[in-house]
């Protein structure tokens, strides 16, 4: 059974003020205060366009490889929602800012590229909270005004995606060339995903407002193992839309039978045309930064990083940056490397804390590092102090173990092993390997593997 999926990402771009008024785009104060006339959607208002909406869209847009239309206005979608005070947005439909895109996603060290249908300009409508429960039960809504008006840019993509695993890299990638643009603020926004899916034998479902990449990777899979039950039973999978409930883990039937031409789109009469002219495109071009998949390309050579590595690393816009900081100070790039992408990565993800939040710095990891290079301690420990520098910034080290400690260790785990000591006198490797961890563990992982190694083979 075949399943195909399609993204709709919302994504909040970095602006001062909102995309129509002057108010401040920060919606992080109190209730319904960043708000004025036009927000509020007061009738006789008028909106004005925010340029920097627009660089910022044409940066997103050249970054995913799109091309752009010479001239685009925006349309009302009128709908009647609490959220939406003047019974429509201001969004783009009929001619989007960039089509025809394309994104470049890895999954386990393969390229696969994804199809990007079109980008569009649009407001956010203000925040509704659902009191007490669920949009499905619960019996009455908040309205916050503070996100109406906020700038976004809706992201849509070609049914490319076939399993899950390519959506998550989807939205890593997607997450990496946004910071990397600095166009948007991934500690405090947040992107809000339609997916659409359908299965070999089934109708096209659509899950409507699902909030960050880990709850679309929750809704996705429960949405595969829904449809695939139901058509193993024989029974269809019907057209509509869903809503995910991101604490029961499941998807709710919303309705049946939508579709675009029941918005009615038209035309924004109180915004003028704009140009989107070759200068203005190259003007932004010549000011692109450095993105991801060309820093992939010179991290592994410059830190003869393998790709995989390079992708892992950079799919995290400041662990890759602290990584450049670090090795501007530190010689042997590969333990760096292979440290930050396999200990310092994990402790941060089973955290989930990100570098600049951590107690992480250059100087203590560094530090670490120094001690791992000079014998001080062994890269084993390392990989539990690590844990210490993420939480608390210091380590303490446990004093080295000196020859003559380890030595009687040694005597005494060999005494404790007969049977293990015996097989190695044997010819039995693994035997040695076996001896070799119990030397490590009754040492706290403070002797050096090869040094207790050596040190077997001599006493036996
Ligand atoms: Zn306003
Ligand atoms: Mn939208």
């Amino acid at each position: 059974m075949k399943t195909i999926m399609g993204m709709e990402v919302h994504v909040q771009i970095k602006t001062n003020s909102k995309i129509f008024c002057g108010c401040s785009a920060n919606y992080n104060v109190p209730p319904n205060t960043n708000v004025c006339d036009v927000c509020l959607g007061f009738p006789g208002t008028k909106p004005r366009f925010n340029r920097k909406v627009l660089e910022n869209a044409i940066k997103v847009g050249l970054a995913l490889n799109g091309k752009f239309h010479d001239n685009i206005f925006f349309s009302r979608k009128s709908y009647f929602y609490p959220d939406m005070s003047k019974n429509f947005q201001i969004t783009q439909y009929e001619i989007p800012l960039v089509y025809e895109g394309l994104i470049t996603i890895n999954v386990a060290d393969k390229e696969k590229k994804i199809r990007i249908r079109r980008i569009h300009i649009e407001e956010d409508p203000a925040r509704l909270i659902h009191e007490g429960a669920d949009i499905t039960t619960s019996k009455s809504v908040l309205v916050d005004y503070n996100r109406s008006g906020i700038p976004l840019i809706e992201v849509v993509t070609e049914p490319d995606f076939e399993s899950v695993e390519e959506v998550r890299a989807f939205f890593d990638k997607l997450r990496s060339i946004l910071e990397h643009l600095d166009v948007f603020d991934s500690e405090n926004y947040i992107m809000k995903s339609d997916a659409n899916i359908s299965m070999t034998g089934g109708e096209r479902v659509e899950i409507k407002n699902i909030t960050g990449a880990k709850a679309v990777e929750k809704a996705l899979n429960f949405e595969i193992l829904r449809q695939k039950n139901l058509l193993k039973r024989g029974l269809p999978v019907k057209r509509e839309t869903r809503h995910f409930d991101a604490l029961g883990g499941t998807t709710k039937s919303l309705r049946t039978k939508e579709t675009e031409e029941d918005y009615g789109y038209i035309f924004e009469p109180d915004l003028v045309w704009y140009s989107i002219s070759a200068e203005l495109i190259k003007k932004i071009q010549n000011e692109m930064p450095e993105l991801p998949d060309e820093r992939i390309e010179r991290f592994t050579k410059e830190y003869e990083m393998n790709h995989e590595t390079a992708v892992a690393l950079i799919s995290d816009k400041k662990l890759a940056d602290f990584f450049e900081q670090c090795a501007k100070k530190f010689k042997d790039k590969k333990l760096l490397a292979n440290f930050t992408t396999t200990h310092l990565m994990k402790c941060l993800n089973f955290n989930k804390v990100r570098i600049n939040r951590s107690k992480v710095t250059a100087e203590n990891y560094l530090d670490l590092l120094e001690n791992i290079k000079d014998g001080t301690i062994t890269e084993r420990l390392a990989k539990e102090k690590i844990k210490d520098l993420v939480g608390k910034g210091s380590v303490k080290l446990e004093k080295k173990v000196s020859d003559e400690e380890l030595k009687s260790v040694i005597k005494k785990v060999l005494k404790k092993n007969a049977k293990a000591a015996d097989d190695y006198k044997h010819n039995n490797e693994s035997a040695l390997n076996f001896l070799v961890g119990q030397v490590l563990k009754q040492t706290k992982f403070a002797a050096d593997p090869n040094k207790v190694r050596e040190f077997i083979r001599k006493q036996l």
